[in-house]
């Protein structure tokens, strides 16, 4: 399916992301990091931008639209995203100390998109979220960054926030559907291996 309104625009309105990183292998769910709150970012120092830089190298070479900082087995309320909205444009950003905020009354509306994780990999079910978000935080000088967005791009922000919670997708639906999401994950596993996606 070709989508008519996509353009080649990119906004990344606090910078790009640090392009110098390493690809490091993504941690899976059940690991303990990935299922309790993480630790505030306090220093907006040079291991955080190196930290960065490795999530956005592999964010990439997973394929990803975005990848929070639990997904590479640290501590830490950071995330990364390069996620088109709903006009095509692609949104590329980093977010610390995450807070979402989403449409209440008359506007909220659920879009139930398939939804997928990184952390869970070749599984895709279907996940009702609103279908606008911002989330406000901070960049990597430590300076307030707001993002706003709809389409995938408010899905991805709902959901990379969420890691920073300890929360994954799969607790978001319902028992049925995780059961066709392991199914899914499972037949795929053979395609990644747990070093994936570095060497
Ligand atoms: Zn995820």
């Amino acid at each position: 399916m070709s989508d008519p309104a996509a353009t080649d625009a990119v906004l990344a309105p606090y910078g790009p992301l640090p392009t110098d990183g390493s690809t490091r292998p993504i941690t899976r769910w059940g690991a303990e990091v990935m299922h309790r709150p993480q630790q505030p970012v306090t220093d907006f120092d040079e291991s955080l931008r190196s930290l960065v830089a490795d999530m956005t190298a592999t964010m990439y070479a997973a394929d990803g639209v975005g990848l929070a900082a639990c997904q590479v087995g640290v501590d830490l309320q950071v995330f990364v995203f390069d996620c088109p909205d709903d006009a095509g444009r692609r949104v590329v950003g980093v977010v610390c100390n995450p807070e979402v905020e989403l449409p209440e009354g008359r506007d909220r509306r659920l879009d139930a998109d398939d939804e997928g994780c990184l952390s869970f990999p070749g599984a895709y079910v279907e996940c009702a979220r609103p279908d606008t978000a911002t989330v406000r935080g901070q960049g990597l000088d430590g300076q307030p960054v707001e993002f706003t967005g709809d389409g995938l791009l408010a899905r991805c922000l709902q959901h990379e926030t969420d890691h920073t919670r300890g929360i994954v997708f799969g607790d978001r639906i319902s028992e049925k559907a995780r059961k066709k999401l392991r199914k899914q994950h499972d037949k795929a596993a053979p395609d990644y291996p747990l070093s994936w996606p570095a060497e």
